[in-house]
């Protein structure tokens, strides 16, 4: 895997695809500067080394050029975070774009305007790609959230730098944490599947199954496999056409000589709202007008002693409604095994959506070993695809 330290950047201009893709308050003011944080150990290496840094990114989803969605809004927490002013121009293409490239001295960063200002970016163009690449003589990518799309400046621009191009520190992060769970794990190797739907998850599953020692499924999830087997789940969320699907999951599971957990109990709801009232009940008997919203106290105490014998743990999915303050203590009970037996030197990676939402939102992120920036990308790599924004690097 060819990485920024198998390259010196003394007098190379370095062109960057980041993720700046940040949230903005009204008055264009960076609510969360998280992804700009993310890049500033790439950009330092390559200022070090000598080099320029070319930085082209997207923000949002500007239907042609929209000012509103112009990277000149964050310029100034750009140049905060890196410690230098960063340049910046109108256009990512073009006269004005080469112009600011070619002026540009080695210690300098300059950021191009919006990529999807130009329908050629996500259209993944040719012709727009090799515009793009004659501004540097280096490319890397380092933007993992949108690795999974064949866009211009991920994935389509990378064959006009035969061996000049290489992975960042954050993307080449995320594939190494992706690797000490999937590949070089040490076992015992458990995942945490939770979330609404078995169907958004059947492939990870699938895929999963040959990587696992421990599989726990929770979150809505449960009541398709509940159900399945007889029980009775009232009016918690289930995929009646799935059933024969968790059937076989159960039996692939088996056959794999995978432990596959579900809940024993629920905190159960008498309405989908925070105010409902509760109570505590089997999974297999769950009372008609009744739903289950949150992993009751036994599956906890069950969970607890899976996460705290495994050596490597991955976490994709809430363990119930985390958004609803009594529905959320599955989830953050989850995480906080997960932080203990991190502690205890398990190796842990937290990815793909909302439990990355629920780790940040409940204050644990830094006791995970890693939690992933990209939610598609990362659930694309777990279903065991290749992205088209990596193997354009490794090609
Ligand atoms: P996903 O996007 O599939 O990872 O699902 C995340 C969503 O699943 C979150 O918004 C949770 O509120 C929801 N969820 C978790 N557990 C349940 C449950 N028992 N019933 C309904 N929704 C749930």
């Amino acid at each position: 895997m060819k990485t920024l330290f198998d390259f010196n950047f003394k007098n190379k201009k370095a062109l960057i695809r980041v993720d700046f893709n940040v949230p903005l308050d009204e008055h264009f003011n960076v609510t969360d500067a998280n992804r700009i944080e993310a890049a500033k150990p790439t950009i330092d290496k390559i200022l070090a080394d000598g080099g320029s840094v070319i930085l082209m990114s997207h923000l949002g989803r500007p239907k042609g050029v929209e000012e509103k969605y112009s990277l000149k809004h964050i310029v100034s927490k750009t140049s905060e975070i890196l410690g230098i002013p960063v340049k910046f121009t109108s256009d990512c293409i073009g006269e004005i774009a080469e112009k600011a490239a070619s002026d540009l001295q080695p210690g300098e960063v300059l950021l191009l305007e919006n990529l999807r200002f130009y329908n050629e970016e996500e259209a993944g163009d040719v012709e727009f790609s090799k515009k793009l690449a004659s501004l540097g003589d280096i490319y890397v990518n380092d933007a993992f959230g949108t690795a999974h799309r064949a866009h211009a400046s991920t994935t389509i621009i990378a064959q006009f730098f035969p061996n000049d191009k290489c992975f960042g520190t954050l993307l080449a992060k995320e594939i190494d944490s992706l690797n000490k769970v999937l590949k070089d794990s040490k076992k015992p190797v458990t995942a945490v599947l939770g979330g609404s739907k078995v169907s958004s998850k059947i492939t990870v599953i699938e895929n999963i199954l040959d990587k696992v020692d421990h599989m726990i499924i929770g979150g809505g999830m449960t009541f398709t496999f509940i159900k399945a087997l007889g029980g009775q789940v009232g009016n918690s969320i289930c995929e009646d056409d799935k059933l024969q699907l968790a059937l076989d999951i159960l039996h692939l599971a088996k056959e794999k000589n995978v432990h596959l957990h579900l809940p024993v109990d629920v905190v159960a709801a008498d309405a989908f709202s925070n105010n409902a009232n509760t109570q505590v009940v089997d999974v297999r008997a769950i009372p008609d007008g009744w739903q289950g919203l949150d992993a009751g106290p036994k599956s906890l105490e069950n969970f607890k002693e899976v996460i705290m014998n495994s050596k490597t743990i991955l976490w994709n999915g809430p363990l119930g409604v985390f958004e609803m303050e009594n529905f959320a203590n599955g989830t953050i009970e989850l995480g906080n095994f997960i932080a203990e037996s991190t502690a205890n030197g398990a190796f842990s990676l937290v990815g793909g959506g909302d439990s990355v939402a629920a780790v940040k939102q409940f204050g644990l992120e830094s006791k995970m070993s890693y939690v992933s920036t990209g939610g598609g990308a990362m659930l694309e790599m777990l279903e065991g695809r290749t992205l088209p924004g990596i193997a354009a690097i490794l090609e």
